[in-house]
């Protein structure tokens, strides 16, 4: 996976999973999260992909977005899981 310059919020949708799982280089880490603090849409978008992500937060009904949760779903859906 490459992040060229700052990423697109399109880009940190796709690299929230491996950001959260800590598979991202620092480098890349830099540059997602200099994107994360000037885009609340994304900060909002990865601060609720990280409480969905926790299993232990599965059983909890967490107060998301409507469209938010169905984006993470098809997320999860198309990373298998
Ligand atoms: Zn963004």
């Amino acid at each position: 996976m490459k992040l060229m310059g700052l990423p697109t919020c399109e880009e940190i949708e796709q690299f929230a999973y491996a950001y959260l799982e800590g598979q991202l280089e620092p480098e890349q880490i830099k540059k997602f999260e200099r994107h994360l603090q000037g885009c609340a849409n994304c900060k909002r978008f990865v601060d609720s992909y990280r409480e969905v992500a926790r299993p232990e937060r599965l059983a909890q009904t967490i107060p998301l977005d409507p469209d938010f949760e169905r984006r993470i779903i098809e997320f999860l859906a198309k990373e298998g899981g």
